[in-house]
C-alpha cells in the first residue's frame, strides 16, 4: 500500500482535518499520480454535509486532481513517469455497457466509480483529491496541455466538463442565445466556454455585484435575479439555459425566459427537489433537462479546446488549513470563482 496525507471530513457536521489514506499498490494498468492541486467544487460540499443522502466518512473529497505521473503499472501506454495529468470526477466503469462504449462512462449501465464517496471494483470506498497521491485506471486520466497550468487547469476536471458538455450537446455556438444562472465555479466556466462556442451569452446572477468580471469572462449581458424586471424583459428570450445553482430556484420564472423549443438544462444539484409548473414547459415546446458531468474523451476534447483557446479557471489558492473557511464561503457565493488547494500544504 501506498500511504498519503489527506484532509478529510469524519462526519456530515463537524469540520475536515489533516490525517492519511492508504492508496493500493498500483496494478498493470493503474497510474500513480502526484497531486498538485485540487479545485473545491460544491459537490464536495453537499457529500460531505450528507445533502444527497448519508456520506462514508472518513471522506477525503475533491475530483478535480491536477498533478504528475510518479508510477506506472507495467502495461500502462496512455501515461508515462513525468506527465501532466488530470483526474476527474470518475474512476472507473464497466466500459461494456452500451453507455460506456458510446463513450459517456458516467452514466454507466453497471454503475460508474466516482472519485470520492464511491464503492470502488475491489469493494473499498473511493476518497478524492485533498490528497498527495491517487492512483487511477489509466484509461481514467486526462492528459494536461503544456499550455495550461496545473492549477488553472484542475477546475477544468469537473466545473470545465460540466459545462462543456451541455453546451456541445445542445448546441451553443453563432446565433444561439445562451443563459448561464449563477456566476460561481461552474458558471465562469459556462461563460468562458459558451463564449468560445460563439454563442450570445448571459449572465442571471442574483445581484450586479460580479458584473465587471461577468462581461470581462465573456459575457455579452449581465441580469440580477433579485429585480423582477430581469424576468419581465427577457421573457421569450433564450434557445438554451443552464442552471448551476446549488440551491433551489424558482424553476417556472426561469423557464418562462425560454424561447420556442429552448431548453433549461439543470446541472446545478441542490438535495431537495426542484417544482415544475407543466404550463411553463408546453406553453412554448419547452424542454427541461439535466446533465452530469462528461465522458473519458469529452473531457479530454474539453481540456484542448481551452488550451487551443486560452481558457482556464479564475482561482484563488489556498493552503490546505484554509479549506473549511473555503467551504462557508463558497455557500455565501463569495467565491472568484474557484478555491484551489496547494496539494504541498497537506504535508
Ligand atoms: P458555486 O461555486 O457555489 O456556484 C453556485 C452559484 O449559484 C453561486 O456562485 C451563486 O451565483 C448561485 N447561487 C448560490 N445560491 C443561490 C441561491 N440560493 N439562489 C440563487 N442563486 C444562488 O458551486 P459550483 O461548484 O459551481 O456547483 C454548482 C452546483 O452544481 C452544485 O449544486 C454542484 O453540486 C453542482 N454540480 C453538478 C455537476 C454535474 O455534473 N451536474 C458537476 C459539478 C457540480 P451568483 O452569486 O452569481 O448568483
Ligand atoms: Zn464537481
Ligand atoms: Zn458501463
Amino acid at each position: 500500500m501506498l500511504s498519503a496525507n489527506a484532509f478529510a471530513a469524519t462526519s456530515a457536521t463537524g469540520p475536515l482535518a489533516p490525517t492519511t489514506i492508504e492508496r493500493r499498490e498500483p496494478g498493470p494498468h493503474d497510474v500513480v499520480i502526484e497531486i498538485e492541486y485540487c479545485g473545491i467544487c460544491h459537490s464536495d460540499i453537499h457529500t460531505v454535509r450528507g445533502e444527497w443522502g448519508e456520506s462514508h466518512y472518513p471522506l477525503a473529497p475533491g475530483h478535480e486532481m491536477a498533478g504528475v505521473v510518479s508510477r506506472v503499472g507495467d502495461e500502462v501506454t496512455r501515461h508515462a513517469v513525468g506527465d501532466r495529468v488530470g483526474v476527474g470526477c470518475m474512476v472507473e466503469s464497466c466500459r461494456e455497457c452500451a453507455n460506456c462504449v458510446a463513450g459517456e462512462e458516467q452514466y454507466c449501465l453497471n454503475g460508474a466509480v466516482f472519485s470520492y464517496g464511491s464503492v470502488d471494483r475491489d469493494g473499498t470506498i473511493t476518497q478524492g483529491g485533498y490528497t498527495s497521491r491517487v492512483v487511477v485506471n489509466e484509461d481514467f486520466v486526462l492528459r494536461i496541455p503544456e499550455a495550461l497550468g496545473l492549477d488553472v487547469a484542475a477546475p477544468l476536471l469537473c466545473a470545465g466538463i460540466t459545462m462543456y458538455s451541455p453546451l456541445r450537446h445542445w448546441g451553443a455556438g453563432p446565433g444561439k442565445r445562451v443563459a448561464i444562472v449563477g456566476l460561481g465555479g461552474l458558471g465562469h466556466m459556462g461563460v468562458k466556454i459558451a463564449h468560445a462556442l460563439g454563442a450570445e451569452v448571459s449572465v442571471l446572477s442574483q445581484s450586479l455585484k460580479k458584473m465587471d468580471d461577468g462581461l470581462r469572462l465573456g459575457a455579452d449581458h449581465y441580469y440580477a435575479t433579485s429585480d423582477p424586471d430581469t424576468f419581465r424583459s427577457l421573457a421569450g428570450s433564450f434557445d438554451l439555459i443552464v442552471n448551476t445553482v446549488s440551491a433551489k430556484i424558482d424553476l417556472d420564472a426561469y423557464l418562462s425566459l425560454l424561447a420556442l423549443d429552448g431548453t433549461m438544462v439543470n446541472v446545478g444539484a441542490p438535495g431537495e427537489p426542484l417544482e415544475v409548473n407543466v404550463f411553463s414547459l408546453l406553453g412554448r415546446r419547452r424542454s427541461f433537462a439535466g446533465s452530469n458531468i462528461g465522458g473519458i474523451a469529452q473531457t479530454q476534447e474539453m481540456l484542448d479546446f481551452c488550451a487551443e483557446h486560452g481558457i482556464a479557471a479564475e482561482i484563488e489558492t489556498i493552503p490546505a488549513a484554509q479549506i473549511n473557511e473555503a467551504y462557508e464561503r463558497v455557500l455565501a457565493s463569495d467565491v472568484r470563482y474557484r478555491f484551489v488547494i496547494d496539494i504541498s500544504t497537506l504535508a
